[in-house]
């Protein structure tokens, strides 16, 4: 049983069915036959990147799955060669890096995942299907099914709970896939269960994205650009040119800057940023709809690979595991990378129902995630701890690899190998300690000294 078919309860269930019987995908929300938003995601209005390590993984989850995005209009990219990146203002010098990601809009993304997910003989979809709660074995050890209310379709479900209505499914395994407004902390105390630890970093994000018509001429053709905010300037903006010949361009402000949703003064914002493109296409680019805007006030993590005692049967996965600030990117590809390992572990046994050891695949499962999880975490909360106005801890050493990897970002404005380690990184294809390997320190040390200043487009 899986709560929530977002883009993690449907990877999930991909994983699931290969090692269960039969696997149901319950969401609160109609699903649309076609691509488009919906109310349970809000996010979906929204830029989203498919990084290059999470094209990769929901190939590896659904084979050719690249292929027929690429039918379905997603725009494939050379992340360095058909992109300008700014960071720190120091533009990343331009250069084919065979590194590709894909251009597509969220509900165009989810609706391919979805079809592909209902494509598999054991999975059923329930749409306008609210979970209410877990149902367990008396002691309380184990989850044993969860209690739902069907919503009339259309309804958010706010219009309070009809008991006559609900429903109980039986399952031998429960995922939440449920996003940032999971219940589980609200459960798991409810039973009297202890609650994981919690570590967050202010983000204070405020998003405006807004679609744009591309024709040819636009950035003599580049599809996608990204300047990134830094201390100092915590103001960003980003371009990628997603299916139907239209950019998807996202503003964005942290920590008291807020991107306005007029076109004046999206315009205006977009010429403080730190680097040219954004600016471009908003000065010449027909608008194709209205702008969306959204606050993101942290990134969050569950630590439940430290409990040392878990609800039998029952996982957490995708933003209700751990959430991160949306500017880097990730939480499409932390889900895919869950949904991955999920299946790996259900593979090596023993599986969910009365086995030797049912109880394992938690404590397995959270561990296994928290590994996972730790990449796009030092990205993303690494990333916003160099604003001083973000809490959180910072040792002698994170302060000496912030200064390496200012230089870093200078050097990459005129060492194409540097800049593409640093973007495959970024994309989750190599670990940041590709960063710190001994030649590459040095090289980026000396190319430092000839960086371009910043704000010059070079490359
Ligand atoms: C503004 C913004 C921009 C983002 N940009 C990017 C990006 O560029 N790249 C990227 O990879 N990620 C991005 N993300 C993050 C990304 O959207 C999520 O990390 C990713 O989709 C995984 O989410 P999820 O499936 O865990 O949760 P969600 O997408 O939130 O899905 C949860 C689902 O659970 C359902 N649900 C909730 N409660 C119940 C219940 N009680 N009963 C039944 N159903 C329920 C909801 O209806 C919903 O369908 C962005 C997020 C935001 C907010």
């Amino acid at each position: 049983m899986v709560i929530g078919a977002g883009i993690a309860g449907l990877t999930a269930a991909r994983a699931l069915a290969d090692a269960c019987e039969r696997v149901t995908v319950l969401d609160r929300d109609v699903l649309p036959a076609v691509p488009a938003p919906r109310r349970g995601t809000p996010q979906s209005r929204h830029l989203h990147v498919l990084l290059a390590r999470g094209a990769e993984a929901l190939d590896e989850l659904f084979p050719g799955f690249l292929d027929e995005l690429a039918e379905a209009g997603a725009v494939r990219a050379d992340t360095q060669g058909d992109a300008h990146w700014y960071f720190d203002g120091h533009h990343v010098r331009r250069a084919p890096s065979g590194l590709f990601s894909y251009g597509l809009s969220r509900p165009l993304l989810e609706h391919r995942v979805r079809e592909r997910v209902t494509g598999l003989g054991n999975v059923t979809l329930m749409p306008s299907t609210e979970v209410l709660g877990p149902v367990t074995t008396p002691d309380r050890t184990r989850i044993t099914g969860v209690r739902t209310r069907p919503l009339p379709d259309g309804t958010d479900g706010t219009g309070g709970t009809d008991a006559a209505g609900e429903t109980v499914l039986d399952a031998d395994l429960v995922v939440d896939a449920a996003g940032r407004g999971s219940r589980t902390l609200h459960w798991l105390t409810e039973l009297g269960h202890p609650l994981p630890a919690k570590t967050e970093v202010r983000a204070d994000i405020v998003y405006v994205t807004r679609h744009f018509r591309r024709e040819p001429h636009h950035l003599g053709g580049r599809k996608a650009a990204a300047i990134v905010g830094y201390p100092g300037h915590p103001r960003s903006g980003a371009l990628i040119t997603v299916e139907g010949d239209r950019f998807a361009v996202v503003l964005a402000g942290q920590y008291g800057e807020e991107p306005p949703t007029d076109e004046a003064g999206m315009l205006a914002y977009a010429e403080s940023l730190a680097g040219p493109d954004v600016a471009e296409v908003l000065r010449t680019a027909e608008p194709l709809d209205e702008p969306a805007r959204t606050r993101y006030p942290a990134s969050v993590r569950h630590h439940y690979e430290k409990l040392d005692r878990h609800l039998g049967g029952f996982l957490v996965t995708g933003d209700a595991l751990c959430t991160f600030n949306p500017a880097y990117g990730q939480g499409m590809t932390a889900a895919a990378l869950e949904a991955l390992l999920l299946r790996r572990l259900l593979a090596e046994g023993p599986g969910p129902g009365p086995g030797p050891d049912p109880h394992d695949l938690p404590r397995r499962f959270f561990r296994a995630a928290a590994k996972a999880v730790d990449t796009p975490w030092l990205l993303a909360a690494g990333g916003d701890l160099r604003f001083p106005e973000a809490e959180g801890r910072r040792g002698p050493a994170d302060v000496l690899l912030d200064r390496y990897l200012t230089r870093y970002r200078a050097a990459a404005s005129v060492d194409a190998a540097l800049g593409r380690t640093f973007l495959r990184v970024v994309h989750m294809v190599e670990p940041p300690t590709a960063l710190l390997a001994p030649g590459r320190v040095l090289r980026a040390l000396r190319a430092a000294r000839r960086a371009t200043a910043p704000g010059t487009a070079g490359g």
